[in-house]
């Protein structure tokens, strides 16, 4: 296919649903101004089956365009052509005259922290041709634990020991060169995320409707490389919960981090938009049960779910769950718990959760590296997609806007965007980079801009 024909596809997808988050955003407002007005519910139930049944006509467009298969293919191609890439990075000819990249172990965070931590560092690796490896790994709370479970990740060999180590930028010469964490580096990298590498970018951006989500999952698909063993234990689990498709996945974050990071949001929040994807699905058919995968930091919702949602076949499970309490979180079981949640997250068929937690980002991230695009196949009750640290994620214009009311912003087309968040109601909030203005505009009249990094020496790669 055409790039034009993917991008205006993808295009039309995600702008009905930005329709109806506006649409329906405003009725509810209505309703709740003019209390006891009869049409309401039939103006949007009417509406709602409009809208669902316009996004699975365009779904379709993708099976019956005949390029499903070339999807498929070129998603392997490009899989294939990445991972051996970051194989060949793991293993230089030579360890010992190889220029490495050192990342120590030195936040306090959790797993999904962690593990993103060491893909920053994998990317800028990648982009400054060293190889990676990892100080103080043994020391990590879960270092005893991941070679039981993943294939090692390279350690600083004693031989090493002896050769001094240059803090990051360093220079071409530098054997090895230390990366500080991406929220205290001074020197920025340049190819940090949303950055994707140039040299995939034309095929990226035809294949895929988010391509930092794909080479973000093609990282994790390399660091996560299951052990076999883990990929029975994990297969003998799904028996086990009697794991089955269709399924949402469910995570519901609560505990520390609604104390100062994130909002606490109901169950009802999170299931009213797993309904709304099995009514979409059920235009399709084969819906026989409605099933949701639930993780989540907060034991007593397994409790919450089964009661008030009856009609659900309930999986996942509440020990998990008990591990994931801040006092147990370092404990081998704890661990175990995540990969076992991260894993029945990242093969359901669609997410539901916040992308304030990273924990589900890694998820969607992973999901990302099992499909062609799977861009669409999540539900965030707050923030848009993000890489930590990352420098910015930038739109442009394709339609004019005029600021309508104190909180919104101008648009010209051709302005460029750094966006901070989608409302889910029919507007985004950024920064216009030409007027130096922020606030709120219609979503759907911005495009987002592919930003792209070539593999250049070290002294230019600051930003
Ligand atoms: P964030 O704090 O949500 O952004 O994500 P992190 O992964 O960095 O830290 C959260 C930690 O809480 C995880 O590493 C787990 O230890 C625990 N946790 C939170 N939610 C879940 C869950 O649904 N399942 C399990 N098993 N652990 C969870």
């Amino acid at each position: 296919p055409s790039k034009e024909y993917e991008v205006l596809r993808r295009r039309i997808y995600s702008n009905t649903k930005e329709f109806w988050y506006y649409v329906n955003s405003e009725l509810e407002s209505l309703n709740r101004s003019m209390k006891g007005v009869k049409r309401f519910h039939k103006i949007k139930n009417i509406v709602g089956e409009h809208f669902r049944s316009l996004l699975k006509d365009i779904s379709e467009l993708a099976e019956v365009d005949n390029y499903s298969t070339w999807r498929q293919q070129e998603s392997e191609s490009l899989s294939i052509l990445v991972q051996s890439r970051l194989e060949e990075m793991q293993n230089p000819p030579n360890w010992f005259t190889a220029r490495q990249l050192m990342c120590k172990f030195e936040k306090i965070c959790g797993f999904g922290c962690q593990l993103h931590h060491i893909v920053y560092c994998f990317i800028v690796a990648y982009s400054t041709q060293r190889m990676v490896f990892l100080e103080n790994y043994k020391y990590w709370e879960y270092g005893n634990v991941w070679p039981n479970v993943f294939l090692p990740l390279e350690e600083t060999s004693t031989l090493l020991k002896n050769i001094s180590v240059v803090e990051w930028p360093g220079n071409q010469n530098s054997q090895i060169v230390y990366l500080p964490p991406i929220d205290i580096i001074k020197s920025r990298p340049y190819f940090l995320p949303q950055m994707i590498p140039a040299d995939l970018a034309p095929r990226l951006t035809v294949l895929h409707g988010d391509p930092i989500v794909w080479w973000i999952g093609q990282i994790l698909k390399y660091i996560l490389r299951p052990k076999l063993s883990t990929t029975h234990t994990l297969d003998d689990y799904a028996d086990k919960l009697k794991f089955q498709k269709p399924i949402v996945g469910v995570h519901i974050r609560r505990t520390d981090k609604i104390i100062s990071e994130a909002s606490l949001h109901t169950l009802e929040e999170y299931m009213v938009h797993v309904e709304e994807y099995y009514k979409l699905k059920e235009l399709s058919g084969g819906v026989n049960r409605k099933r949701i995968y639930l993780a989540t930091d907060e034991p007593t919702l397994f409790e919450e779910a089964k009661r008030n949602y009856p009609e659900y076949e309930i999986i996942g499970s509440e020990d998990i769950s008990k591990t994931a309490l801040t006092k147990y979180r370092n404990s081998k079981e704890a661990l175990i718990g995540i990969i076992i949640d991260i894993h029945f997250l990242s093969i359901s068929d669609h997410l539901v959760c916040t992308f304030s937690s990273q924990l589900c980002r890694i998820a969607y991230e992973i999901m990302n590296s099992l499909h062609p695009d799977a861009s669409t196949r999540f539900t965030s009750l707050d923030d848009i997609y993000y890489f930590g640290g990352q420098s910015h994620k930038l739109s442009e214009a394709v339609l004019a806007h005029k600021a309508d009311g104190p909180d919104e912003i101008d648009l010209q087309v051709e302005d460029q965007i750094y966006v901070n968040g989608n409302h889910w109601n029919g507007y985004s909030k950024g920064k216009n980079l030409r007027t130096g203005l922020v606030g709120l505009y219609p979503t759907f009249k911005v495009i987002p801009k592919i930003e792209t990094a070539t593999i250049t020496d070290t002294e230019t790669l600051i930003s």
